[in-house]
């Protein structure tokens, strides 16, 4: 299964602190303070109450398999497939698309440990490998 990511991903004002926190393999995630929910991708408001004071928390990195695919047919130029795409569901209770590495196979309800890809900028892509890999 090959891992290799073949670009780098983009960000912008509102995911710059989500990324920067990677070159730390730490994992970010929004946190509203007027409702208490988190969310995940980053976004300039809350989804849920609209406020937009928006706080960082570091995410656990404990997660279930809500979903997954395998991925035949690459995307673009530079993808190797195939390769495993999960829905992990974190314990924050936010869903994060990533991919599954490792040797195991995917399941739905797995239990997953959060690791990091590095990216060729000092940055790291989040991914999700069985917790027996650990
Ligand atoms: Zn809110």
């Amino acid at each position: 299964m090959n891992d290799a990511f073949p670009y780098l991903p983009i960000e912008d004002e509102v995911s710059a602190p989500f990324w920067a926190a990677t070159r730390e393999r730490t994992l970010l995630v929004q946190f509203c303070p007027a409702c208490t929910r988190f969310q995940h991708y980053p976004r300039a408001i809350c989804t849920q109450c609209g406020g937009t004071a928006l706080e960082w928390k570091e995410a656990s990195g404990n997660a279930t398999i809500d979903s997954w695919t395998l991925v035949t047919r690459a995307p673009s130029e530079g993808f190797e497939v195939p390769y495993y795409i999960i829905r992990a569901r974190l314990e924050e209770n936010v869903i994060m698309l990533s991919r599954f590495v490792g040797e195991s196979e995917p399941e739905c309800d797995m239990s997953v440990a959060l690791g990091w890809q590095p990216l060729s900028d000092g940055r790291h892509l989040p991914v999700f490998t069985s917790e027996q890999e650990q």
